[in-house]
């Protein structure tokens, strides 16, 4: 069959250790993952092409806190805000980033807030109204993940590209 390919790149933002580089490589070994596009020069971005409704479409993840990339708003399709729900000072942050993203740089882009590390359950901070609050607050997609036991990543995956599709009929 012959396949429209499209490639859409998603930027990874978050402060260190909530769990960006564990979410992104859970990416890589999702069931919905056609086939692993391989990186290009760097080990740390990661294309992937997922197959989903019948399309293929091909997803570079990007974390700018590794990656050595010019981060030209023009070139991203979407932004996943993560934080861990058992830190506060990273939810802080993350509400600081939804912020930036959506009143200074004024995007208008698919942005999706990520509650990682849901699996430390006794350790949560962070309530899910209060992070969905934040994230309607934003415009904002969210999820919640535990990257470490591969919960509800499939369904982030899957999520992210449905929102960047739609994104782009709606325009
Ligand atoms: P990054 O700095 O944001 O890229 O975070 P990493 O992916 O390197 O993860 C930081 C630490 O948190 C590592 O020790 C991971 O194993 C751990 N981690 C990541 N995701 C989860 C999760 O969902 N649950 C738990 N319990 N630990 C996690």
């Amino acid at each position: 069959s012959s396949t429209e390919q499209s490639g859409f790149t998603v930027v990874v933002l978050g402060p260190p250790g909530v769990g960006k580089t564990s979410l992104i490589s859970q990416f890589m070994t999702s069931e919905y993952v056609a086939y692993e596009a391989g990186s290009i020069d760097r080990d740390e971005e990661r294309t992937i092409s997922v197959l989903l409704d019948g399309e293929e479409s091909t997803l570079n993840f990007i974390d700018p806190s590794r990656d050595e990339v010019d981060l030209d708003e023009t070139i991203v399709d979407a932004y996943l805000v993560v934080f861990s729900t058992n830190d506060r000072e990273a939810f802080e942050v993350s509400i600081e980033t939804l912020f930036q993203l959506r009143n200074e740089l004024g995007t208008d882009k698919t942005v999706i807030l990520v509650a990682n590390k849901i699996d430390l359950a006794r350790k949560r901070e962070i309530g899910i109204e209060e992070a969905r609050a934040a994230a309607h607050q934003y415009d904002c997609k969210y999820a919640e993940t535990s990257a470490a036991l591969n919960h509800h990543v499939d369904e982030l995956l899957v999520g992210i590209l449905k929102q960047i599709r739609l994104h782009m009929e709606n325009r």
